[in-house]
């Protein structure tokens, strides 16, 4: 059998900002393990880090103390392992959907015919194939957030981090892309961290969710979710028993740290 390495394994790692108002300690000794496959959720307050925690995954950022390995190499900067996807598109307003899909391939010097026909055949997967040649500003939010989706899986990231993709979604094209990233994610055998404010997300997405403390950012409490609920659809998975009082004990944990902040 052979052992295989974890996704990604961040040991100790602290981080603490230094600007002319002084130094903040961001992150406090966080460790965290992510199984190859895994799909992991960060939540926690704002400010607790959880940004912080997925640029120094990236490699944008060089933690001030502890180790962050990718199976099992060391972290020296950006990755073309790593896919990161953020709240806000960052569509460029000038090229076309199929040429913003494929700036990641642009930028690692792979666009090949062939590379670029597997990102049209992706868009088509996302039910943006009539849209191809039109500008972002011609699309929903949905349907940006679906492009910038299929420009991050372009490049065969192996690991995902996903920074509140969806919070700017309304409701209903939020469950849709939910759906649409775990489908994708794990057909690809991809392992992801999303970090989330919304605790039901984490909930129906995650293997695992992790909650951040606040001031400095640690980890509070971990918990596993249950088969039933991972293996659910992210829709379905919040109607089952059980998924109620998984949220209930990750809100009072928010409600501890709530208190104990106005103390
Ligand atoms: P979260 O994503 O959980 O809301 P962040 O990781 O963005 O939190 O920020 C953690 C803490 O670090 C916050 O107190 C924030 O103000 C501070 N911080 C974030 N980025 C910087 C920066 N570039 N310079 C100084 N402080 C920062
Ligand atoms: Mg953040």
């Amino acid at each position: 059998m052979t052992d295989k390495k974890p996704a990604v394994v961040l040991s100790d790692v602290t981080h603490v900002y230094v600007s002319d108002k002084g130094a903040s300690l961001a992150v406090d000794r966080v460790c965290l393990t992510l199984a190859e496959g895994e799909f992991v959720s960060l939540v926690g307050p704002s400010g607790c880090g959880k940004t912080t925690l997925l640029s120094i995954i990236a490699g944008l950022i060089e933690p001030t103390a502890g180790h962050v390995q990718l199976f099992g190499q060391p972290v020296d900067g950006p990755s073309s392992k790593v896919g990161y996807m953020l709240q806000h598109d960052y569509l460029f307003p000038w090229r076309t959907i199929l040429d913003n899909a494929c700036i990641g391939l642009e930028l690692q010097g792979k666009v090949t015919a062939e590379h670029k026909k597997n990102v049209s055949r992706m868009l088509g997967e996302m039910g943006l194939a009539d849209v191809v040649s039109r500008y972002p500003h011609q699309l929903s939010g949905g349907m940006r957030q679906r492009a910038a989706l299929v420009r991050t899986l372009a490049t065969s990231p192996d690991i995902m981090l996903l920074d509140e993709p969806f919070s700017a979604l309304d409701y209903q094209t939020k469950l849709q892309l939910e759906q649409l990233v775990l489908d994708t994610l794990r057909a690809r055998r991809k392992s992801a961290i999303l970090v989330t404010h919304d605790i039901t997300e984490a909930i129906a997405m995650s293997d695992r969710v992790i909650v951040l403390d606040h001031s400095p950012g640690q980890v509070r409490r971990e918990m596993s979710i249950y088969g039933p609920i991972r293996e659910a659809s992210p829709m379905k998975a919040r109607e089952l028993p059980g998924f109620h009082s998984l949220f209930n004990e990750i809100w009072n944990e928010f409600e501890e740290m709530e208190a104990r902040r106005e103390t």
